[in-house]
Formats: C-alpha cells, structure tokens, sequence
C-alpha cells in the first residue's frame, strides 16, 4: 500500500490513524456484530456515538449551554436557503459580505427570500483579500450578518472577527472548520460541511443559539427547519449515521493531538513552511495579500500557464496530488487541512524547488 498526498480543496484527506480505527471496527462496533452502517439511528450503540461526537466538539470548541449542535445533511450549500428561511424574520433585510464563490453563491440564495444586501465586496481583485469592514457598514435592524470565514478557492481568511454589535453574525466555516480555536460567542449561528476537515462529505454541523431558533417562516420546509432538528436532537429523520462516526473518530484525534491550539501550531507551521518559500520563489508566488492568508487553502502561480500545467502534472507523477487550481484563479492550489501531515508540506515544497531549479 502506499498512500498520496492529496492537496484537494474537498473531500479531503482524513488522518491515517481514523482510516486504521474505522477499518478495524468495520464488521464488529464494540462487540455490537455489526458495522456502525448497518445499524439503527435509534439504537443505544448509536446514541452513544451521537452524543460523544456531540460532546467532543462542544469539549474541544468550548461551546457553551446556549447553543445547539445540529448534525444534518445537504452540504453547506442547502444551508444558504436554511438560513434566510430560518432567520429573515424580522425586518427580512441580511447584509452579506462577498469574500468568493460560496459567499456569493449564499447571498443569491437569500435574495429569493427578502432583502438581501452586499455590504462590501472583493470581487474588484479576484477575492485576493478580506474587504474592511466597519460596524456602520451594517444595517442596524439587519435581522442577521452572514460572511465566509474561510475562502476556500481564493485562500483567504478572516483573521479578525467582524464587529456587528447587536445583530446576529452567522459563519460559514465549512474550510477552516477544527483547524484553531474560535469564539462561538462572537457569532449567532457556525455552520460547515464536514468534508474538509471533519469527516467524509454527507454530514454539514450548524451551532445556533438558541434565542436564534423558533422564527422559522411558514413555508419553511420541515427539512430545513433547524427548530424541528434541535427539538429532536438530529433524530428527526434519518442522520448520516456513519459520517458521523467517523466524525467522532477525528474529534478524538484531535483531542488525543492536544485540541484546537494545538491543531493551529501545526498548521500555522505547516503553512509557514509553504508561504515563506512563495514569498521567496522567482517563478512562484501567492495570489493572496499577506496578511489575509488562510492556513487551509493557499493559491499559488507561475507567471505562465504552460509551466503551471508542466508542474502539476510533474507533481502528480511525484504522488502530489489535486493541486490544480480553481478555474478563476488558475494555477495551483494546495489545501493542507489538518490531516495533512508536515511531512506532506515539506515533499511539496522540495518538489517545487527542484522544479523552480529544472524550469528556469
Ligand atoms: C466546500 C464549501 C462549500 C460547499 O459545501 P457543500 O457541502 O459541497 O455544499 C461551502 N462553503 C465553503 C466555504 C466551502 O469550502
């Protein structure tokens, strides 16, 4: 056996050791004679995986009593009509901030319910950067604020959390997900799909508080209504019961690792490792400002399209893989989320230096 490095922006890797775990436990869970995909949602076995994987995350992200963990499916891309639905419910008017793709993708979405609003955007250089913001950007009866933390195509992140007073500040953190610590008060409502950072695709986790919950509209469909998910504790209907599981299985990884300041040391050493060799390559350089960059997704380019092709190709056949970038940048992308190990990072970055070498 012999396993790449995959730098895919999602699915993406998941630790060696959670593939070991799950795979040992495969045709027997604790004795259960079953695998954790065969059994009933509404079975002890399976309640206990549940709540531990529930209980994990509030341990490891210091959520506090007044939020609810949902566990739910449709990828964070059902959640951008859940949210209008759930949470246009006063003034119907939500201020967005266009940081990329998914946010823009988000707002469009919610413009079908009410008034929705870009406040501020970075499309004028290719999402290269995090738009300033300021409170009085905001409109003060906004029923909610909603931006992308983590810009997964574009490599940007928010370093800072944006101040919004009293209205509601709702996250998408589905790239940036378990990578550092985060302060749940700050924000009304986190969500993410699990696919880059949590679990294989199926899973998408919102955290909401409470005092959020109730004010879904009429036409809400059931399965968006996060009321109707939080009253039965993600049991309403069926769960991604073996998402799940392997969820709890990375949550325990990274409890064992030391928690989330530990998990942001190894990536910021990781990304370091990346950045300082762009910022000193003469044929490679980031497409992102400084001091927005994000740990998970980091953009990079030659000045020639012939000698990106060459190199990912190159890089391939070196067992790096997925690191062709997003169609409106171009170039490379290299996502090293938590599971990709240093040594993944160092192969890279000597890879792109003999290559630099050959090529120039
Ligand atoms: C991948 C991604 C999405 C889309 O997630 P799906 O689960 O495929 O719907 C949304 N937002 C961000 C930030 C992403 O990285």
């Amino acid at each position: 056996m012999s396993r790449v490095y995959n730098f895919s922006a999602g699915p993406s890797m998941l630790p060696e050791e959670v593939l070991k775990k799950a795979a040992s436990e495969m045709l027997d869970y604790e004795g259960s004679g079953q695998s954790v995909m065969e059994m009933s949602h509404r079975s002890k076995v399976f309640d206990n995986i549940i709540k531990t994987a529930e209980k994990l995350l509030r341990e490891l992200m210091n959520i506090p009593d007044n939020y609810k963990v949902l566990f739910l499916q449709g990828g964070a891309s059902t959640q951008f009509a859940a949210i209008p639905l759930n949470f246009m419910n006063g003034s119907n008017k939500a201020d967005y901030v266009i940081t990329g793709q998914w946010a823009k993708k988000a707002f469009a979405e919610a413009q079908k319910y009410g008034d929705a609003k870009a406040v501020a955007s970075s499309a004028d250089k290719t999402f290269s950067y995090i738009p300033k913001l300021d409170k009085s950007m905001f409109r003060s009866d906004a029923d909610y604020v909603y931006i992308c933390m983590n810009n997964t195509i574009y490599g940007t992140v928010y370093h800072e959390i944006p101040d919004t007073g009293n209205i509601p500040l709702i996250a998408d953190i589905s790239s940036c997900f378990l990578s550092e610590p985060i302060d749940v008060t700050k924000f009304g409502m986190l969500y993410g799909g699990a696919q880059k950072n949590v679990a294989p695709a199926g899973l998408t986790i919102c955290i909401i508080r409470e005092d959020l919950l109730g004010n879904a509209r009429d036409i809400t469909p059931t399965m968006l209504n996060y009321t109707i998910h939080a009253d039965a504790n993600s049991l309403y209907n069926t769960p991604p019961c073996y998402t799940i599981y392997i969820c709890k299985l990375v949550l325990e990884w990274i409890k064992e690792l030391g928690g989330l300041e530990k998990m942001k040391e190894r990536n910021e050493k990781k990304a370091k490792l990346l950045y300082d060799f762009l910022d000193n390559s003469k044929m490679f350089r980031g497409t992102v400002v400084p001091e927005d960059r994000s740990l998970m997704n980091v953009p990079f380019v030659t000045d020639s399209d012939e000698l990106n092709a060459k190199f990912i190709e190159e890089a391939t056949k070196n067992r790096l893989v997925n690191l062709k970038g997003h169609r409106t940048v171009g170039g490379m992308r290299a996502s090293i989320y938590n599971a990709m190990p240093y040594e993944g990072v160092e192969k890279l970055v000597k890879f792109m230096s003999d290559f630099e070498k050959t090529n120039s």
